[in-house]
């Protein structure tokens, strides 16, 4: 645990957050300034700064955690899709460094693609 990290808060319970699904490693929750419906963070229990720092060994539960809490918001949000989002380190936008997961629903002509940028 970090002190003054904002996800090691939510982990212990300092920051009251809607738990969405976790696992024995992970916790998902709502993203606080949602792009869209839905928005949900997956986080990892322990503190790790980017997905560089995970052990590889995490990998089966973060998939398990990613994959439950999607199929639980396409239920809830009728969604027939999700994009899924990591950025790591501030060039790529990581405004919080605690490595964390972006679950965003999606439905068919909700006109918010993500796009990314390609220069020409
Ligand atoms: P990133 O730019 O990938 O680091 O995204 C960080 C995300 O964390 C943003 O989408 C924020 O809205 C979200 N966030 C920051 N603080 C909180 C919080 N206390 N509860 C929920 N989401 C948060």
């Amino acid at each position: 645990m970090v002190e003054n990290c904002v996800f090691c808060k939510i982990i212990k319970g300092e920051i009251p957050v809607e738990k969405i699904y976790e696992n024995d490693s992970f916790f998902s929750f709502p993203d606080a300034n949602p792009v869209v419906e839905g928005h949900t963070l997956v986080i990892p229990k322990k503190h790790f700064k980017t997905i560089l720092d995970m052990p590889a060994t995490l990998g089966p539960e973060l998939l398990d955690c990613i994959k439950k809490t999607a199929i639980k918001l396409m239920k809830k949000y009728k969604s027939d899709g999700f994009n899924l989002a990591n950025n790591n380190f501030p060039s790529a936008g990581q405004i919080v460094h605690h490595v964390h997961f972006h679950i965003m629903p999606r439905k068919e002509k909700d006109g918010r693609i993500l796009h990314l940028d390609k220069k020409k």
